[in-house]
């Protein structure tokens, strides 16, 4: 039986509760809510006690998240920041626009930043390391602060695939001087447009986050510093707040058709799969992405689009050290290698157990 599964569905998932965000939308215009309003206050209430930090602030998307962040714990020309290659754009766009410098390096075999390869990139100018909290999973953080406190290195975390994900109890974007979210509408807490949010216990650097976002005013609307304009729309964040309700469900349905694509899939040898949901027990991972290896992959992936079935391969193929223009070029053959093999499945909550075992039994297909 022919079906059609989309890699993403943005109108079925409108449609899921449709009547509440249509509810939720003529409230806050009714209210003529816009900028700055008690929606946006009350969403970075509920991240501040989900996440359990002392500050939260929703900014304008999730690359604007991280370039906050960066400027607020004042890192800026002449430093280096160490991040994966295997990370959108974003991440190196926000260093190069605070005005430093990203290093590119290798992932390890779980697919993060891999430790070994971020020692050998320190040099005297390094500043942070940048852990990027891939597909919804949290990297080794205890081995990354291991390195950060012995070469006394600032860890920041691009943490915008990744809310709800947890290392050792522990939430993703919690750990470092400051960590990001995006609420870019297929992300795991999407908003309709564009969205962010930047967190931190510090409050010496909440304090300057809040500042950079607004035109540097404070609560008085006197300015006191320099900053720009990266506020999170009210009605974004009344959208997510309505959204941030169903969660935990959410999660627990993404964690469920990870673990039916794990015990279908386990068995073929061509393949590389993400850890299981249940697989580590220092892990709790909220599957952003569902993205695996796979020997054949071109062949594969043409076979399933042949019986409708949307897959892609993460930042169109191309990780960040191979943007020839951007000059970040470094031998990362590690990384080269995983780009030829790796593409991810739909993973989203439209999906029914249904269409989870449409796509199984399609790749079981192409490699019987
Ligand atoms: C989505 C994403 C971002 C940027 O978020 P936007 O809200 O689109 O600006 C940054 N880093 C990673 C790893 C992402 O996946």
């Amino acid at each position: 039986m022919e079906r059609k599964i989309p890699f993403f569905n943005y109108p079925a998932q409108y449609k899921e509760n449709e009547e509440e965000y249509d509810r939720v939308i003529k409230d806050v215009l009714s209210r003529g809510a816009y900028i700055l309003q008690r929606d946006l206050e009350a969403f970075e209430a509920e991240l501040r006690s989900y996440l359990g930090v002392r500050h939260a602030y929703g900014v304008a998307d999730g690359t604007n998240a991280i370039m906050i962040g960066l400027r607020a714990v004042g890192i800026g020309p002449g430093d280096e920041v160490i991040l994966p290659s295997h990370t959108y754009i974003a991440s190196a766009a926000a260093v190069h626009f605070a005005g430093a410098t990203p290093v590119l390096v290798e992932i390890g075999p779980d697919h993060m930043i891999d430790p070994a390869s971020v020692a050998a990139a320190i040099t005297p100018r390094t500043k942070a390391i940048m852990p990027v909290q891939l597909n919804g999973r949290t990297c080794d953080m205890a081995a990354l602060q291991a390195l950060a406190d012995a070469r006394n290195l600032m860890i920041v975390e691009d943490a915008a695939q990744a809310l709800g994900s947890k290392f050792k109890g522990r939430g993703a974007g919690t750990f470092g001087a400051f960590g990001t979210f995006s609420f870019y509408p297929a992300k795991v807490l999407g908003c309709f447009g564009d969205g962010g949010a930047v967190v931190t216990n510090d409050d010496e650097v909440g304090e300057r986050l809040a500042l950079l976002r607004d035109h540097g005013r404070n609560a008085e609307g006197r300015v006191v510093a320099w900053g720009t304009n990266s506020r999170l729309d009210n009605l974004q964040a009344a959208i997510l707040l309505a959204k941030f309700k169903r969660f935990d469900r959410e999660v627990e349905r993404r964690r469920e058709i990870a673990g039916l694509y794990d015990e279908s899939l386990r068995g073929i040898n061509d393949l590389t799969l993400p850890p299981g949901p249940e697989a580590d027990p220092d892990r709790f991972d909220v599957y952003q992405n569902y993205e695996l290896e796979a020997g054949q992959r071109d062949g594969l992936r043409t076979h399933l689009a042949e019986r409708g079935i949307g897959t892609i391969v993460q930042w169109a193929g191309t990780p960040v050290h191979r943007f020839e223009e951007l000059g970040l070029y470094r031998d990362l053959p590690i990384t080269d290698r995983f780009f030829e093999r790796c593409f991810m499945l739909p993973m989203n909550t439209t999906l029914s157990n249904d269409d989870v075992a449409y796509v199984c039994d399609a790749i079981h297909d192409f490699y019987a």
